[in-house]
Formats: C-alpha cells, sequence, structure tokens
C-alpha cells in the first residue's frame, strides 16, 4: 500500500528537528525522512544529504526549470524545495514521508494533495511566542538581523496554523512526538 504523505510545519525555532528526529527513531511509524534542496549555508553539526542537500543557486533553479521539485519557496534569503522522484518512490514503497517545510511551501503541497486520502498536515506550535524566542536565541547560531527576520516569519506562519488538519503544542519535544504519532497511526488505520 502506497504511504502517507505528512506535513509538518511549525515556526524556525519550535524544534521541529528534535521532534522529527524522535519520530524517526520509532520504526513502528516506517517513516522516511524528506531530504530537502536548499542554497542555504549548513550550520555547524548538519550534514550533507542527511538534513539537507545544499546546493548552489544555480543548481536550484536547474532544479526548478527540469521539475524536479513538488514544491519549493524563499525563506529569509534562501531557497528549500522538496526532491519530487524521491518523495514518490519512498511512498511507492510503502514508507510514509515526513516533508519538514515552511508554510508557503506546505499550501503548495496542500493543493496538489487534495484528493490524496493518504495525505496530513500538522502544524507544531511553540507553547508562548517567548518561548520561542527563547528557542531561537538559545540556538546561538544566527546574527541578530536574522534572528529578528525568523521572529518576525515566525509571528506570520504562526497566524496560518489554522490551514492545518492538525495543531501540536510543542511543550515538549517528547509530548509533541507522541501527538503526532498518534496522528500518524490514526491516519494509517484507514
Ligand atoms: P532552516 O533554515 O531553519 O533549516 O529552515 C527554514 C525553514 O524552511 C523551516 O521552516 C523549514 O521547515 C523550511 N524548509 C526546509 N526544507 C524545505 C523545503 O523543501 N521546502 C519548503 N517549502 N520549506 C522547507
Amino acid at each position: 500500500m502506497k504511504g502517507l504523505l505528512i506535513v509538518l510545519s511549525g515556526p524556525s525555532g519550535v524544534g521541529k528537528g528534535t521532534v522529527r528526529k524522535i519520530l524517526m527513531e520509532d520504526k513502528s511509524l516506517n517513516l522516511a525522512f524528506s531530504i530537502s534542496m536548499t542554497t542555504r549555508k549548513p550550520r555547524v553539526g548538519e550534514v550533507e544529504g542527511s538534513d539537507y542537500f545544499f546546493v548552489s543557486k544555480e543548481r536550484f533553479e536547474e532544479a526548478i526549470k527540469n521539475n524536479e521539485l513538488l514544491e519549493h519557496a524563499t525563506f529569509v534569503n534562501n531557497s528549500y524545495g522538496t526532491p519530487k522522484s524521491y518523495v514518490e518512490k519512498l511512498r511507492n514503497e510503502g514508507k510514509n514521508v515526513l516533508l519538514e517545510i515552511e508554510t508557503n511551501g506546505a499550501r503548495s503541497v496542500m493543493e496538489q494533495s487534495i484528493n490524496d486520502p493518504l495525505f496530513v498536515s500538522i502544524f507544531l506550535l511553540p507553547p508562548s511566542f517567548e518561548e520561542l524566542e527563547k528557542r531561537i536565541r538559545g540556538r546561538r547560531t544566527e546574527e541578530e538581523s536574522i534572528v529578528q527576520e525568523r521572529l518576525g516569519k515566525a509571528k506570520k506562519e504562526i497566524k496560518l496554523q489554522n490551514m492545518y488538519q492538525y495543531q501540536v503544542i510543542d511543550v515538549t519535544p517528547e509530548q509533541a512526538a507522541v501527538e503526532i504519532s498518534n496522528i500518524i497511526k490514526s491516519k494509517i488505520k484507514l
């Protein structure tokens, strides 16, 4: 049976990456993470081909032109996109594919998946905006102007939470992962 397509969004710094890692460890969910292409430079600790495919602007433009991307979007001056054939291949193998993407890309995937019963969208929220700011600053990898841009973007993204089928509050990543895995399990059983 074809796998589920799961879109997970949430403001920058909310902890999507940590939740994703916990979910990926639960083998019963049969998840595969869709590795995106980005023109952003790697952060310390990020691994090519595992966190992202880090590419040049030219390579990204070529991917758009060749229709290689399921969706793509610009986020704080960088481009991000989901490789289409990889997602399809994994779903056809029965894997439940997790897309961790921002709201514009998510909207595009939602529009394309309108008739797909094996589609689910989830928005991860911080317990409060103050807590989100603390988490973004706690990362200490970015300069102030970027932090401000990400916070501004986060405010706009949070307003779009109702576009998603489910909203999950990330009080702790462990608890958020349990809620998301319950959503996934309920969809798989259908
Ligand atoms: P970051 O730079 O923090 O890794 O990612 C910035 C934002 O881009 C996050 O909200 C992340 O979920 C999103 N993102 C990552 N990959 C993709 C993608 O392939 N497409 C879209 N639309 N957004 C992505």
